[in-house]
């Protein structure tokens, strides 16, 4: 859906380019933030997402934290206005180096994923004489009925600490003086269009702070993660997820100790449908059971349909065409898993014309890679062009 003088715009700004549309970016984020106070839930956008510092300023100024997952995440957001107190640090192999920075930065919390991790966590604030707050991402055993590649909370993945470890994991936090233990973390997958998965994980969180409980172990925070998915076949009449239900849900399930603060960790949600890939044919190829667009975007701009068969909406946005064909869309790179989309219906399209590759906002520009030697995509917001 983009105007006349846009496409305008865009016609005279060389691709591919990923536009971000500043307005709805804003309007997502008001919306997200508007539903977040009435629950009384602090978000954490996760910088994984998106990390164009651009966007960054936006997400910051409507009051959202931070949730990264690299030291260099961890500093973006420092430097586009994150206040450090509202900045989570999550991933499973934290080097020395990235835990020693974030630790004098004084981050909020370290979302720790091991017992061996904790140990180190605690040695290098002694070394600092810091007190480091840790919250520990549990393994709920839920899951996220999403592609297996982004399902994070069964115990066969290689995330969080598995229940069966909770009590050894208790007795080092003991010895480890330098660590406080503010929280517990919880982040099953991503792209959860099922919201009972939602209610799902609440029920398991309320087993499990159950089982802190009768160890006499109360903590001030609870952290759902992130997840929330987004309506990629209809990216116009779906612009924006309802925040509201998804934070409800949470505030109906879960049983929430007294004075005990409720955080998530948005990433996809706040950004996918704010930005669009856009592309031009450079060739359309006749193939022997297909025709091909070869585009002058691929998988190094876009990579999720390669990485996890992904669906985006692809648009051919100048075609004057009436009659339309089916084409495979592919980009240029030499992978034959650099296609955005097999006999897809599109208006008969010609050699210059341009695309759109919706919802590509998260994990579109944060995972652009530069094999083949290929030059990075530029990110323009609305007011760029
Ligand atoms: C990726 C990730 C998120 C964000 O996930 P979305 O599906 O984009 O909402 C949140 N928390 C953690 C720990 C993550 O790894």
């Amino acid at each position: 859906m983009f105007s006349a003088d846009l496409i305008k715009k865009f016609k005279n700004t060389p691709t591919p380019f990923y536009y971000y549309d500043t307005a709805l970016l804003n309007k997502t984020l008001q919306q997200a933030t508007a539903a977040a106070k009435k629950h009384d839930i602090e978000m954490h956008y996760a910088l994984k997402a998106n990390a164009n510092p651009r966007l960054l300023k936006v997400i910051q100024s409507h009051g959202a934290g931070a949730d990264c997952v690299s030291i260099n995440e961890v500093l973006r957001a420092i430097e586009c206005g994150f206040p450090v107190s509202k900045i989570v640090f999550a991933g499973v192999g934290k080097s020395d180096e990235e835990i020693s920075i974030a630790v004098n930065e004084g981050i909020f919390c370290f979302n720790s994923e091991s017992l061996e991790e904790i140990e180190i966590i605690d040695a290098i604030a002694a070394k600092h004489h810091k007190k480091a707050q840790v919250a520990l991402r549990i393994n709920p055993n839920v899951n996220a009925h999403t592609h297996h590649y982004i399902t994070t909370g069964l115990e066969e993945n290689k995330f969080g600490i598995n229940m069966w470890e909770l009590e050894k994991v208790l007795d080092a936090l003991k010895k480890c003086k330098h660590i406080s233990l503010v929280g517990l973390h919880f982040h099953i997958g991503s792209q959860i269009t099922d919201l009972n998965v939602f209610k799902t994980l609440c029920l398991r969180v309320n087993e499990i702070q159950q089982w802190f409980a009768d160890r006499n172990i109360y903590v001030p925070n609870l952290n759902l993660g992130g997840g929330l998915g987004i309506d990629y076949y209809n990216p116009d009449q779906n612009a924006i997820v309802d925040f509201d239900k998804y934070f409800g849900i949470f505030r109906q399930f879960l049983k929430i100790n007294p004075g005990q603060k409720l955080h998530t960790e948005p990433g996809r949600a706040l950004v996918a449908q704010c930005g669009t890939l856009i592309a031009k044919a450079l060739y359309v190829k006749k193939g022997i059971q297909s025709n091909f667009i070869i585009l002058d975007a691929g998988m190094t701009e876009l990579i999720r349909p390669a990485l996890y068969q992904s669906y985006h909406k692809i648009e051919n946005i100048t075609s004057k065409a009436a009659e339309t064909l089916k084409y495979d869309v592919v980009g240029p790179i030499c992978e034959s898993s650099d296609c955005f989309g097999k006999a897809i219906d599109l208006p008969e399209t010609l050699r210059g014309d341009l695309f759109a590759l919706r919802s590509a906002g998260a994990y579109g520009e944060s995972m652009a890679l530069d094999y083949n030697l290929r030059t990075r995509a530029k990110g323009y917001l609305a007011e760029d062009l």
